[in-house]
């Protein structure tokens, strides 16, 4: 099994666990957020994504308090 994390455009973040042994199909991931497609294979093994970051989710930027 191997992970490794995606990342769409819109910040969504999928963490993609690629099994070596099971045998799926090639395909597309396509964000749940905007749509887009995040990442496509060619391979037959079994992929499973997990979304870990929803754009709307995530920490918004916090700017640092002025220094007195
Ligand atoms: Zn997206």
């Amino acid at each position: 099994m191997r992970l490794s994390d995606v990342e769409c455009e819109c910040g969504a973040l999928y963490r993609c666990a690629e099994s070596e042994t099971l045998e799926g199909e090639p395909g597309n991931l396509q964000c749940a957020s905007c749509g887009r497609i995040v990442e496509a294979w060619q391979t037959r093994n079994r992929r499973v994504y997990r979304c870990m970051l929803t754009p709307d989710r995530s920490y918004p930027v916090v700017t640092p308090p002025p220094a007195p």
